[in-house]
């Protein structure tokens, strides 16, 4: 850890007044929920990334977390976070891919209690430590690979995926609680994010949202 790795508050690139022109930008965008435009004015974003890199947290891109693995452009954090928070507010969210640990700060400003996996383990030390450093408690992180699932657990009323799956895997499916909701990136050279909503009668519907562009979403753990 730096000293300025953990600079809440900021300072000249990394500023409120930065900030406050990226939340201006996500309205131009089309963002309109204000609770995720609050959330994201507040956040600071550049703890997430390398020192070196701070400069560049609030740009309109996605950055480099290290292991191949980026952060997301705030303009689909937001939007994801705006699509599961939709129907209301939910209290049990499930994140595929801690990865940097940002968009799991977001949801844990927004939803009752956030459980996030990541498959790599160094990313999910660091975002660890971010977490606890923003007094973020209602979170749990786990080294684990989302595809799997999760052996005898479920009911969680929103989940999102932040790595690209081939299609909507089942697994994450049976983990929707009735009435739940799923946001996720779909597909491998051409993606796009997909809404899957499981009705209180259990039956499933999928929506495509619009075109991204993310990493792919892996099998397996590494240590
Ligand atoms: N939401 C993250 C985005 C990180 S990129 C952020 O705000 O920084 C996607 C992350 O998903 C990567 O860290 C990658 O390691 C992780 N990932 C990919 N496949 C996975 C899987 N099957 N289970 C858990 N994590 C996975």
């Amino acid at each position: 850890m730096t000293s300025s790795s953990f600079d809440l508050f900021g300072s000249g690139m990394t500023s409120a007044r930065t900030r406050e022109r990226m939340v201006a930008r996500l309205i131009s965008q089309g963002i309109k929920d204000s609770r995720v435009l609050d959330v994201m004015r507040q956040t600071p974003r550049h703890i997430f990334v390398d020192e070196a890199l701070a400069h560049r947290a609030y740009e309109d891109t996605a950055l480099p977390i290290g292991h191949g693995q980026t952060l997301s452009q705030p303009y689909i954090v937001a939007r994801m976070s705006e699509l599961l928070l939709a129907d209301g507010p939910r209290q049990k969210v499930l994140e595929i891919g801690t990865g940097s640990g940002y968009q799991t700060a977001v949801l844990a400003q927004l939803f009752g209690f956030v459980h996030s996996l990541e498959r790599i383990k160094p990313l999910q030390e660091k975002a660890r430590e971010r977490l606890q450093n923003l007094g973020l408690h209602n979170v749990r992180l786990r080294h684990a690979d989302g595809l799997q699932g999760l052996p005898g657990d479920g009911g969680y009323d929103g989940i999102i995926g932040t790595a690209a799956s081939l299609g909507v895997p089942a697994t994450l499916v049976d983990l929707l609680a009735l009435g739940g909701t799923m946001v996720l990136p779909v597909g491998s050279s051409h993606q796009n994010l997909v809404l899957v909503h499981k009705g209180l009668d259990g039956a499933v519907q999928q929506q495509v949202i619009e075109p991204v562009k993310f990493v792919p979403m892996l099998g397996g753990v590494i240590g």
